[in-house]
């Protein structure tokens, strides 16, 4: 500390030297959100951070004045304090990131990205559109009728209904046709799906009672029969989804279930979740149920999303009988549930791709090889490599990329992470300047580096996430 030109301020000469919120709009920071914030939100930002500056100096006396520069200092420190909030309160909506982490269905991060030509569906949809409307008859035409036909021809079921994800599926399901009686499920089908779908607590929810038989990992047909009775309404199947019972395990086949079900007179329906419309083994994904497989071994409905494996928006579809549809239909639980006009969109769109034999992007990702991402990899890496002459060091580790979203989770997706050293900071503020970004860089840390995985960053990103990495550098 010099003599002459630091001493104390006094609590007086502080608050004096306070920046006043017209102060602080006139700041170029300020001046630079005043388009994208609007000027009342703007005001009232600077008014949060006066407010909070004013706080800390009356708590916090200590502050020397220094050269009677007390007041710029205040106001630069009041113009970054701005930003950040703002920045701060950005960050917490929902913008576009690039997913670097290899999760292809990464459930925080959107699930399944669309493809080109629902974003297409999305925006034609966003004005006026038929949503209800038959422009043949010009009468009152029927919601998502579109989207249900297709689900009829590629499942092969007599029918279909689709709410806003599965778990409200699951619930429409069990409230119509199980509420006050009883659900017989397998002990080793209670599972907690990410997000908080709790099987139990679906059913709960649905006003059925939960019946469950046999053990975690074997269930036979005798134990179903054992749990009828006359309260009993439906037989349920939960597929396990994000989890696997392997070794000494036994559960009856779907078709068994639905002869039992049958001949009982109750319904069997399957929760098979995660959602495969074509079998996904030419994808590398194993062991998910195809809905027209449930369908063929008897099923009477069936539930699933949207957002996994179908790759389209959020949805819960349900397909089935055709009394069972319209009885859900004219549950007013389904008028609380149905879907919006976007969603349905995007919908008909990704259906339409399967009638064509059309990939989608999560299906693409999902099977490209080690190899190609490898070989992209290579390329991104001797392009970086260049352009930041050696000032950040790169390298490669052979992983596992996921399917994400529960699924899937057997099925092997070897991949080759872009492993990132900065030659100042640590992995944590590395990841954290990448999430920064815009868009931010979402990338995975494994034993204290950074990592980026392309399988889940499409071709037309990478320019872009390369500026971003080189941003690293400032
Ligand atoms: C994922 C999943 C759900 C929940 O689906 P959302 O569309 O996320 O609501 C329900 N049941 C099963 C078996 C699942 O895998």
């Amino acid at each position: 500390m010099t003599k002459t030109s630091k001493k104390a301020a006094t609590p007086n000469e502080l608050l004096r030297a306070l920046p006043s919120v017209d102060a602080l709009l006139k700041t170029n920071t300020a001046r630079g959100l005043v388009d994208e914030v609007g000027l009342a939100k703007l005001t009232s930002l600077a008014r949060t951070v006066t407010a909070g500056l004013r706080r800390e100096l009356i708590k916090d006396s200590s502050r020397s004045a220094g050269d009677d520069g007390l007041k710029g200092q205040l106001l630069i420190e009041a113009e970054q304090r701005l930003g950040a909030l703002h920045s701060l309160q950005r960050a917490g909506g929902v913008r576009r990131v690039i997913n670097a982490t290899g999760v292809v269905l990464h459930t925080n991060l959107g699930r399944a990205p669309l493809s080109e030509a629902a974003r297409h569906a999305m925006l034609e949809a966003a004005g006026y559109c038929s949503l209800e409307y038959d422009t043949v008859t010009g009468e009152r035409g029927l919601r998502g009728a579109r989207a249900e036909q297709l689900l009829v021809d590629l499942t092969g079921a007599e029918a279909a209904l689709i709410v806003n994800n599965c778990a409200a599926a699951a619930l429409l399901v069990l409230s119509t046709f199980a509420s006050g009686g009883e659900t017989i499920v397998s002990r080793g089908e209670l599972v907690e799906i990410g997000g908080d779908f709790r099987v139990p607590d679906v059913m709960a929810q649905s006003g059925t009672r939960m019946v469950e038989v046999g053990t975690t990992n074997r269930t036979s047909l005798s134990d179903y029969q054992k749990g009828i009775n006359d309260s009993t309404r439906v037989i349920m199947r939960v597929h396990t989804s994000n989890y696997r019972i392997v070794g000494f395990t036994k559960t009856p086949s779907l078709s068994e279930l639905a002869d039992l079900a049958h001949t009982s007179k109750l319904w069997l329906y399957e929760d098979a979740g995660s959602g495969a419309l074509i079998d996904l083994g030419d994808h590398g994904i194993e062991g998910e149920p195809v809905i027209r497989k449930s369908i063929e071994d008897g099923a009477d409905l069936v539930t699933f999303s949207g957002d996994k494996l179908m790759s389209g928006p959020q949805a819960g579809l349900i397909v089935g009988r055709r009394d069972l549809i319209e009885r859900m239909r004219q549950n007013p639980m389904y008028r609380a549930l149905r879907a919006d006009k976007l969603r349905l969109a995007v919908l008909e769109a990704t259906l339409e791709s399967y009638s064509r034999g059309d990939s989608l992007p999560a299906l693409f990702m999902m099977s490209s090889t080690a190899d190609q991402i490898a070989s992209r990899a290579r390329t991104f890496v001797e392009r970086l490599t260049q352009s930041t002459r050696g000032t950040l060091m790169f390298d490669f580790i052979e992983e596992q990329s996921a399917v994400g979203g529960g699924a899937a989770p057997m099925s092997p997706l070897p991949t080759l992470l872009i492993a990132i050293k900065h030659p100042l900071r640590s992995s944590d503020e590395v990841a954290a300047r990448l999430r920064s970004g815009t868009p931010p860089v979402i990338a995975r840390v494994l034993d204290d580096r950074v990592t980026l995985d392309l399988r889940t960053v499409s071709t037309t990103e990478e320019r872009e996430l390369e500026k971003l990495i080189l941003d690293l550098l400032q």
